[in-house]
């Protein structure tokens, strides 16, 4: 029996609204679908969250294990309703929100599902209408190909330009788009990413984004060149991941770079930066089930890390501009083994590390925060002179010897004592 032929035997007014006997099919045979192990009993339907591998880099842990992705199928004539109970441990946040569409090719929408906390985890009832089919996630899930026909569309009516940087290990195209034709060395290139955690429903911005400088924010590309990523990790989308390439390599916080058999998607990345060093980089990421425990707002960067004082002038008077954002949250964030801290080594690069929106703000908060964000980068990054920051053609970066000193001194000062943290939970 196949998991997406596995059916559910419905045993008779188990629930009020049940009246006969019938069989509910349980759908994980899609793109983006995610489960662990499940099991029935009448008409609740226990499920396990999939597990990816945790991230154990830079002294630190990230799980990412918190997402699912399912479809139910009615076969009957009647309406019904299915229990679904979400086995986790304690220590994992309770969604808010149940998100469900009728089409696994649509994104998904939040809907009216309540949630409550029950001994195994979580539990939430939906209503099966007759003969159809529901999906239903906790997070704001975005297929992959609902954002590659929408980027499509932009580049077919040559608004933007498409740069295939590489491919992913499943073989899809990995994906840059550009808003000029030709790399004007003289503009500043600020380049904007999403979706290397697949479930987080991020990419979003870089759809607002691209729509807003195609439009009211269009007088900017005279200024500045603009590098749109909204697909950073396309594999992940397919196989339902939450924060994973396929190999389950999480490349943003493990972003291995040389490694083009585990992690192409790293790989062709670097190379495609290593071409076009952007100015400013910032990846979208966004909150989903974390609800008030956390906060929207960027990952900064101390800027004894940025080489040349004019530098680290610009990105505290970004970081600044960022943090004057209404009710938003910053923090500080420094992982050598990270992407954005590999561009600055490497390019100078200003990075925000993460700009974290929240899905529980709502679709509208995400959208016009994510424009937000950049329109107050390039407000402030205009009258700014970025002409030594990056060097050109690419090379070394010469740090002067007070630069080299302070920035080792700074990593060895953050990770003290995590080092230390961890010498002591091994003895
Ligand atoms: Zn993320």
């Amino acid at each position: 029996m196949t998991k997406s032929h596995y059916l559910l035997n419905i045993l008779v007014n188990a629930l009020p609204m049940l009246s006969s006997n019938t069989n509910i099919e349980l759908l994980v045979d899609y793109d983006g679908a995610s489960l662990g192990a499940y099991s029935e009993e009448g008409t609740s339907l226990t499920c396990a969250l999939s597990e990816e591998p945790l991230v154990d880099i830079d002294y630190e842990i990230h799980d990412y294990n918190l997402h699912f992705n399912f479809g139910l199928s009615n076969h009957s004539e009647e309406h019904k309703q299915i229990k679904v109970i979400i086995q986790q441990t304690d220590k994992k946040p309770i969604p808010d929100a149940i998100w469900s569409s009728t089409s696994p090719s649509n994104c998904f929408l939040e809907s009216k599902v309540e949630v409550t906390k029950c001994p195994a985890g979580y539990a939430f009832t939906v209503d099966l209408p007759p003969m159809s089919k529901r999906y239903f996630s906790n997070t704001m899930w975005k297929p992959l190909k609902n954002i590659t026909l929408k980027f499509d569309e932009y580049v077919k009516s040559n608004y933007i330009h498409k740069l295939n940087y590489g491919k992913s290990v499943l073989g899809h195209d990995l994906n840059a788009f550009t808003l000029y034709s030709k790399r004007n060395e003289k503009l500043p290139l600020i380049c904007i990413s999403s979706g290397i955690h697949p479930a987080e429903g991020d990419t979003i911005s870089t759809v607002a984004i691209t729509e807003w400088l195609l439009n009211e924010g269009n007088h900017h590309n005279s200024a500045f060149d603009f590098m749109i990523i909204p697909v950073l990790n396309p594999d992940g989308f397919i196989s339902g991941k939450n924060g994973c390439n396929h190999n389950g390599v999480n490349f943003f916080w493990d972003f291995q770079k040389y490694n083009i058999q585990a992690c192409p998607e790293a790989h062709y990345l670097w190379n495609l930066f290593q071409t076009s060093p952007p100015n400013i980089y910032i990846d979208f990421h966004s909150y989903t089930t974390q609800g008030q425990s956390k906060q929207f707002g960027p990952y900064l960067k101390n800027p004894v890390l940025y080489t040349s004082k004019n530098t680290r002038h610009i990105s505290l008077e970004l970081s600044k501009e960022l943090e004057k954002i209404p009710n938003s949250r910053s923090q500080i964030l420094l992982s050598p083994a990270s992407l954005p801290y590999n561009m600055t080594k490497e390019f100078n690069t200003i990075t925000f590390a993460k700009y974290h929106l929240h899905q529980g703000y709502g679709i509208n908060h995400m959208r016009d925060l994510s424009v937000e964000v950049i329109e107050k980068i390039i407000k402030s990054s205009y009258g700014c002179d970025f002409t030594t920051q990056i060097l050109q053609p690419y090379g070394p970066l010469k740090r002067t010897f007070n630069e080299i000193i302070k920035q080792t001194l700074y990593v060895q000062r953050y990770y003290l004592p995590k080092k230390l943290k961890r010498l002591l939970e091994k003895h």
